[in-house]
């Protein structure tokens, strides 16, 4: 093994601008699929009569649970150590990356199964794995399918929401040798036995955790497929991926958030597996690691705590207009949406993701929706002030000298129609210029859009001909 493995800083910010926006027919689909499940989801959730109030108690729990964080975590490491496991605590995700290479180095691990962790994309477990020359399969069917197309997830609960029956069909053709078929069926089947060969063979199996419970030490895992199942109990070592935020005090609360989690998420009552990880079996290994990789920096912020409140349900995503036609990869990392929009500021940093508290037209249906109950469009109003009055990237040199000029030319009617003068003369100019000389920012846009046609007269044409009309109106 290398002794600079790469990667291991964890996942690197796309440029927001240049992943995902010049595919137009990604999100199209993406964006009617999303919509089906909103729909789906909250005609489950209305036909509760007290959903509002389970929201408002988990609401509650959570609050009690960030503002105890210190006192659940140590309490969750008693208890589970005292049956075996070992934890570790990982700050960011080169650390969390660097105890999972000293695990597998222990124990030599040749090939990791995975279930869906999306802890492990932000420390790109696999590509820090892949670099050491272990082989990591993903085993959640949307995971496994984005992996073989060499993408990133674009939604947290259904990573291929993109991808059509016929999409996959032609990807298990060409990756996997498999006769094409768009048959739902037929293509779990074909999933299902590649990999069950994985799990045989896998010396190490990585797992997330929906929820860490401190008085009994437990790790939940919910899921569908059976696929956690396999990866957690099949090889002899399970390491389990735990972001700090996900304690709660007690496993009283765990009915309410599975009542919560699943009808949020998938529109169902509750998953097909809920599995209660107590400790390590005999004969095998258990590793859980705490990572923190920015969420302390959200405590630091009392006014943005409730975005460790979040069950990753995945229903601000489907309901969001902007993320339905943006998709998942514009958002730059690995959450999308708005949940992705006031997490990703505080776990990257301003610097770095500032402009995406702006990517929201503030319509409020996030909040409406959201089983924690988290007030996101307030956060983002509280992020944009940060962003507008902290060094970020809204607040460089460039933003600035852009406003400067905006704020210029709107300061009076001649300047205004001086800058309506310049947009009239430079769009069909802009037009000319052949599409791949478009500049890096202006371009990522253009390339895959037309510049709509202007129609009508300007407005204030418009209303220098129908002003009178409308002040006799407005007298009769
Ligand atoms: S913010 Fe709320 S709605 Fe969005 S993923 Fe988290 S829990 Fe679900």
């Amino acid at each position: 093994m290398s002794t600079h493995p790469v990667h291991l800083g964890g996942a690197k910010f796309i440029k927001p601008w240049t992943k995902g926006l010049g595919e137009p027919d990604s999100p199209k689909s993406l964006g009617a699929t999303a919509e089906r499940s909103a729909k789906h989801n909250r005609s489950v959730t209305d036909a509760v009569p007290y959903f509002q109030d389970w929201r408002e108690a988990a609401h509650q729990v959570k609050t009690f649970a960030v503002a105890n964080l210190d006192k659940l975590l140590v309490e969750f490491e008693q208890k589970i150590t005292a049956r075996g496991a070992t934890v570790l605590w990982a700050k960011d995700a080169a650390e969390a990356n660097q105890h999972v290479l000293d695990i597998a180095r222990r124990h030599h691990v040749k090939s990791v199964v995975k279930s869906k962790s999306m802890v492990s994309e932000e420390m790109e477990l696999n590509h820090v794995l892949e670099s050491e020359g272990i082989r990591a399969i993903e085993t959640d069917l949307g995971e496994y399918i984005v992996q073989l197309t060499g993408q990133r997830p674009v939604h947290i609960v259904t990573p291929a929401i993109h991808m059509s029956a016929a999409d996959v069909g032609h990807l298990f053709h060409e990756k996997l040798d498999e006769p094409f078929t768009e048959e739902h069926t037929k293509l779990t089947d074909i999933a299902r036995r590649h990999l069950r060969e994985e799990y045989l063979k896998a010396d190490m199996g990585v797992s997330g955790c929906n929820f860490a419970l401190a008085d009994t030490g437990t790790m939940v895992v919910i899921e569908n497929e059976g696929n956690a199942g396999l990866s957690t109990a099949t090889p002899p070592v399970h390491v389990a991926l735990i972001g700090i935020e996900k304690m709660l005090p007690s496993v009283d609360y765990l009915p309410l958030m599975l009542n919560l989690l699943p009808r949020s998420g998938t529109g169902q009552k509750l998953t097909s597996y809920t599995h209660l990880i107590h400790g390590a079996t005999p004969g095998r290994k258990l590793y859980v690691i705490l990572l923190d990789n920015g969420r302390s920096n959200v405590l630091k912020d009392p006014a943005a705590w409730s975005a460790l409140h979040c069950l990753r349900c995945g229903a601000c995503l489907n309901n969001c207009p902007v993320y339905r036609r943006a998709g998942g990869w514009a958002y730059g990392w690995v959450y999308p949406g708005p949940i992705g929009s006031i997490l990703t500021p505080h776990l990257l940093g301003l610097k770095t993701a500032g402009k995406l508290p702006f990517a929201s037209s503030l319509c409020g249906v996030c909040a409406e929706v959201c089983p924690a109950k988290i007030d996101i469009p307030h956060q983002l109003i509280h992020l944009r002030d940060r962003a507008a009055n902290e060094p970020s990237s809204m607040n460089s040199l460039f933003q600035r000298t852009i406003w400067t000029v905006w704020a210029w030319f709107m300061a009076g009617p001649l300047r205004y129609r001086l800058a309506a003068f310049g947009m009239q003369l430079g769009m069909p100019l802009i037009k000319l210029v052949p599409r791949s000389l478009h500049p890096s920012m202006l371009g990522a846009w253009t390339r895959g859009r037309e510049l709509p046609k202007a129609t009508g007269p300007a407005f204030r044409t418009w209303w220098r001909r129908n002003h009178d009309r409308y002040e006799s109106k407005k007298e009769n």
